[in-house]
């Protein structure tokens, strides 16, 4: 008899928006649903929130077979009761056991991770990780998420904390980060820095084409223009990825060497900028690792791309269940 396909679904908790998935075991979503995240109304609100959710998906398809929720949230988490401690943009939260509360409205398992640490698991399981033993996985966005797998499974640390990647130091008298220290990869490339920075050296690139979009076209400065002006040729976009590259192989190179793990897996939207990003990153990484290192490494994009936060989540449920 063939086994009764499972279902899990994928919470992706944002500090603005709240996305939810119906989930297969093979990492098809066959439902979504998006709520506002209320953050700013508290955390009860926010729970309340994932609640109405949850139940949307699973009380519209009550005939399957679901083998438990997972969510993927900002902060770090305590893994024995889902507990969600200081998520950034979540005011009034402190330490909420999440994972304990959401079990216990629905009674299925549920499972709590970290996001950048679910989409190293979404990775595993349904992506770009599924045929690697351990490997490195960085999601670039505002900020500069890692996660570690070792031998299939995730590396979490003595306190869940593990593969903070975005604040390996490149730099050790470098720009200031919010984490408090300096000169982390992610106060060069997370987006909210490299927007800040790119704006600065703009004024002295007025020949740019990046210089047209943002002052004649009126157009947001984002990595997305950024790629934009980039496809056009634009040296000084250009020049912007190619640093992006070469900043964060700087850091990886010292966490290949660290751990000796061959392959990396690049997530996030600035991802998807391709060799402009991907020649300079590898040239970075190979001018820094260990000799005997350098002809393994593996560098490779993400699979999940914009699916990544729900099916990350649920991942978690295939993961542990
Ligand atoms: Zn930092």
């Amino acid at each position: 008899m063939p086994k009764k396909q499972k279902f899990a679904i994928g919470v992706d908790l944002g500090g603005t928006n709240i996305k939810f998935g119906l989930v297969t075991d093979k990492g098809k979503i066959i439902k979504k649903e998006t709520l506002d995240a209320r953050a700013s109304k508290g955390p009860d609100a926010v729970i309340s929130q994932i609640k109405k959710g949850v139940a949307s998906l699973l009380y519209s398809e009550k005939t399957l077979n679901v083998a438990g929720i997972g969510i993927g949230s900002p902060g770090t988490i305590l893994i024995k009761k889902g507990t969600v401690q200081n998520p950034p943009n979540f005011p009034g939260w402190e330490s909420i056991p999440l994972g304990k509360i959401i079990k216990k409205e629905f009674n299925i398992p549920t499972f709590v991770e970290n996001d950048a640490n679910a989409a190293a698991i979404g990775e595993m399981i349904f992506g770009a990780g599924k045929k690697l033993n351990s490997f490195i996985m960085v999601t670039l966005g505002t900020g500069v998420g890692g996660g570690i797998i070792i031998d299939k499974k995730l590396y979490r640390g003595d306190t869940g904390g593990a593969g903070e990647i975005g604040h390996v130091t490149i730099n050790h008298s470098g720009k200031k980060c919010n984490c408090g220290s300096r000169g982390c990869i992610e106060a060069y490339v997370g987006n909210n820095y490299l927007i800040r920075d790119v704006r600065r050296s703009l004024r002295r690139n007025p020949e740019s084409i990046l210089y047209k979009y943002v002052n004649s076209e009126n157009k947001e400065l984002s990595p997305k223009l950024i790629h934009e002006a980039a496809l056009e040729n634009d040296e000084f976009s250009l020049s912007i990825i190619s640093g992006i590259g070469e900043n964060l192989g700087y850091g990886l190179s010292s966490v290949i060497n660290l751990l000796d793990i061959s392959n990396v897996i690049i997530g996030g939207g600035v991802a998807g900028f391709g060799d402009m990003l991907f020649v300079p990153l590898k040239a970075s990484i190979q001018s820094r690792v260990m000799k005997s290192f350098k002809e393994r490494i593996k560098v490779k994009e993400a699979k999940l791309k914009n699916e990544a936060g729900i099916k990350g989540a649920s991942a978690l449920v295939f993961y542990r269940s």
